[in-house]
């Protein structure tokens, strides 16, 4: 299953950065590129893994917008995430676990995340609970990650 094997290279990509925070971009069959949280490494508070993987692939396919792609997340996305997605008009959005159903400290609130992607753009696909399961045990495993 493609978006499984999506959702379990951005498990991946957090573990690999000791942090529940992963996120891969894909349009089609194809992965074009995956990320874990890089804000200390690069010391750069926006090095999230959705940001990364968005201004990868479109450095690599020199768009500014990825209509058409779908992007993989295992945490709901922060408000600069969810709004980094909005304006590179994505197609999908896969999220593991989503605000509604985690349960360890978060630092902004659910309300916001959650409704900024949801009533922000009725063009693009949001899915929740894609691995939810090895997603809420990824946030179980890392407890004091930053957002
Ligand atoms: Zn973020």
């Amino acid at each position: 299953m493609h978006h499984e094997a999506c959702m379990r290279l951005a498990i991946e990509e957090a573990r690999n950065a000791g942090t529940p925070y992963g996120a891969v971009v894909a349009m089609g069959d194809d992965i074009l590129a995956s990320a874990g949280y890089r804000v200390i490494d690069k010391s750069d508070p926006t090095a999230h893994p959705i940001i990364t993987v968005i201004r990868e692939v479109s450095a690599m396919t020199r768009q500014t917008t990825l209509p058409g792609y779908s992007v993989y997340c295992t945490m709901e996305p922060c408000q600069m995430c969810a709004a980094a997605l909005l304006w590179a008009r994505v197609g999908e959005i896969y999220i593991g676990l989503s605000a509604d159903e985690e349960d360890y400290p978060v630092r902004h609130s659910r309300l916001d995340r959650h409704d900024l992607l949801t009533r922000s753009s009725p063009m693009i696909m949001i899915q929740r609970g894609l691995l939810e399961q090895e997603c809420r045990k990824l946030a179980a495993d890392f407890p004091v990650a930053s957002p």
